[in-house]
């Protein structure tokens, strides 16, 4: 994950969750971007254990202010990568989190240029970054657009 927030205590760079690494402050850091980019697959976790850490991130990342998440799931045809993007298919098409998240965009149908893709940009630029790279589209993220309404700014 790309730096994208500063310590609100001691000012440094920290990553989004957790402590601060330079100073332990579990204060809320100060956002640097919209969007951010979240890998279920690190740590290699049950599918259980994914979807309860997306359940946690998307909290946490709501609750920032955060706009998008780009979620990589992996899409591996054997093996957890597949499981754990079919359990990601199922919680958002269930409105599992339907409370926080507005929409969401599967990598393989915002490719690179297409339709999709600049609508998508349209409502959320900071994503321009994360995607632009995906000439052929990505099976293996998922794009999450957070609702931003109820959060008084
Ligand atoms: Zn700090």
């Amino acid at each position: 994950m790309p730096q994208v927030a500063e310590c609100s205590e001691c000012g440094n760079m920290r990553p989004l969750f957790k402590q601060c690494p330079h100073c332990g402050s579990s204060n809320l850091p100060r956002l640097l971007t919209d969007t951010i980019e979240v890998n279920l697959k690190l740590g290699q976790p049950l599918v259980e254990e994914a979807i309860e850490n997306l359940g946690d991130h998307i909290r946490d990342a709501h609750a920032l202010g955060i706009k998008a998440i780009v979620l990589i799931h992996g899409y591996g045809s054997s093996g957890e990568g597949g499981h754990i993007k079919r359990a990601v298919h199922q919680a958002l098409e269930g409105n599992y989190f339907s409370d926080r998240v507005d929409d969401f965009y599967y990598g393989e149908t915002v490719p690179y240029g297409s339709e999709g893709y600049h609508a998508l940009i349209k409502r959320r630029p900071g994503l321009k970054a994360y995607l632009q790279r995906f000439k052929a589209g990505n099976a293996g993220i998922t794009v999450l657009l957070l609702n931003t309404s109820s959060r008084s700014a």
